[in-house]
């Protein structure tokens, strides 16, 4: 291949993090997003970032950015409680009981804003991106390259077309036609209010410093977040948060974009069967009263949280998972992230897998550029390597979150809730938990 130029549609996670990798690497790339701005978009909720983010990170990110990613980091969680719809305690685990490969930042977790990591993976990539670019198709030609086609009437031509345009992916839905999907059945409803509200400061004090689940008799879940973001709300580093970390923040230009403030997000997972069927076009507090509807006989506590949340940023999502998906022969149209395996958010591995494959992808095109494979087999190796990890992560995922809202007999609710305390009793027991938890967010650790 005498040009190597890398087409990437969608600037979200994997895009960005492929996109850096690289660039690094001296490979010209070009990143398509359609969203017209680079503050475009609803991206407000939390990702957590496992060691397989943070590794992919690490590799791809030049060391000053990889550093402005870890400081721009929420601050780390301290504990991990399982509640009934009463905040009466099931299990509680440190978030030290998680198990770790090393000390290194990128073996670590991270407590991660959307927004921010977005802001963080533009940084430095202005001349890499174009915005407000929507794609429409692709056409393969005999000589081996690809062009891409977008709505504004533009196209642009390269070696390698990468889809990394999500969940509803265009480049998926004409490269791999017969990728399906499933509907779980789930909706997951979610919104945010500032920390500093008195609803978020009545929260039980393991609420307000960590991550929470609410596990209900009817078989709903909820989760609690508490974000704090490193900077004060007017954008200075702040204090305690280390002299490195805060003089990252300082030169960083993508706080400018970046107005994350300290939040307490929740979320609630319910069945579409009990939700009224408008409920994804609906937003801000019709989505509010709906979820204090679905949970009448939860804790007052929870529902003045619902009650103080911020319209604009309620939303309504359908869960939905991939379907095994059959191999098939490498081309120069290749697919990463959710464009490729949409997961339940049950284990937090969505955004991890897609910076995962960034890395994967990397580095094969890396051997590619060094006349160790070529593009067909740097891209099959990527693509095999990729299913496998990837159909673990979407079922373990999957079997995490069920539908079996109302379904459940009194018996299997109180099943359900001794085993849980019992375990809370054992502290191998919570450790072996801890392990599954984090079998496919740290794929080093199996
Ligand atoms: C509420 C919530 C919480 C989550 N929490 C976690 C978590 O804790 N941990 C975790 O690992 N994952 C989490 N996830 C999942 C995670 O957000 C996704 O798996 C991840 O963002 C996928 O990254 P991606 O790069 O594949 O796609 P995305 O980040 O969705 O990026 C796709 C990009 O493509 C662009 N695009 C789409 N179509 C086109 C087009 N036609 N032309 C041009 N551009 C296009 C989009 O605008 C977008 O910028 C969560 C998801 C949700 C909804």
């Amino acid at each position: 291949m005498s040009t190597s130029k890398i087409v990437i549609i969608g600037a979200g996670t994997g895009g960005m993090c492929l996109a850096h990798g690289l660039r690094r690497a001296g490979f010209e790339v070009a990143v398509h997003e359609r969203d017209r701005t680079r503050t475009g978009g609803l991206h407000g909720y939390r990702v957590g970032i496992s060691p397989n983010g943070a590794r992919a990170l690490k590799a791809c990110l030049d060391e000053d950015l990889f550093a402005t990613f870890v400081a721009t980091t929420g601050r780390d969680y301290e504990h991990l409680t399982m509640y009934t719809e009463r905040f009466a305690e099931l299990l509680a685990m440190g978030f030290d009981d998680l198990p770790r490969l090393g000390d290194a930042p990128e073996d670590q977790d991270y407590n991660v804003s959307r927004t921010t990591l977005r802001q963080v993976l533009f940084t430095g990539m202005e001349d890499v991106i174009t915005f407000d670019r929507v794609f429409t198709g692709y056409e393969q030609h005999t000589d081996g390259t690809v062009t891409a086609f977008f709505a504004d009437g533009s196209s642009d031509r390269g070696d390698l077309l990468v889809g990394a345009d999500g969940a509803s992916s265009r480049v998926r839905a004409q490269y791999l036609p017969h990728a399906t999907h499933s509907d779980t059945g789930l909706v997951g409803l979610g919104g945010k209010l500032p920390y500093d509200t008195p609803q978020a400061a009545a929260l039980p004090e393991r609420v307000r410093s960590g991550l929470s689940m609410l596990f209900d008799r009817r078989g709903q879940f909820g989760i609690l977040h508490a974000m704090r973001m490193p900077w004060e709300p007017g954008g200075a580093p702040r204090e305690g948060i280390g002299s490195d970390d805060a003089a990252q923040l300082a030169a960083w230009p993508g706080l400018r974009y970046d107005n994350t403030t300290d939040y307490v997000s929740w979320g609630l997972s319910t069945s579409r069967r009990v939700l009224p069927a408008d409920v994804l076009e609906r937003r801000g507090t019709d989505l509010h009263d709906v979820a204090a509807d679905l949970t009448r006989d939860w804790d007052p506590r929870w529902h003045d949280l619902l009650a103080a949340s911020d319209p604009s940023a309620a939303m309504a999502i359908s869960v939905r998972t991939s379907d095994p998906l059959p191999a098939w022969t490498p081309s120069s149209v290749t697919l990463i992230g959710d464009a490729v395996h949409t997961m339940t958010p049950g284990r937090g591995a969505g955004a991890n897998t897609a910076l995962r494959d960034a890395r994967e992808l990397r580095d094969r095109l890396v051997r590619m550029r060094d006349g160790e494979l070529t593009r067909d087999e740097a891209v099959g190796s990527y693509e095999e390597l990729m299913r496998r990890y990837s159909a673990l992560a979407v079922k373990e995922s999957l079997e995490f979150m069920h539908d079996d809202v109302d379904r459940r007999s009194r018996l299997g609710v109180l099943a359900q809730r001794s085993a849980m305390r019992a375990m809370n009793r054992v502290p191998a027991a919570k450790r072996r938990m801890a392990r599954n938890l984090q079998k496919v967010r740290d794929s080093e650790l199996v």
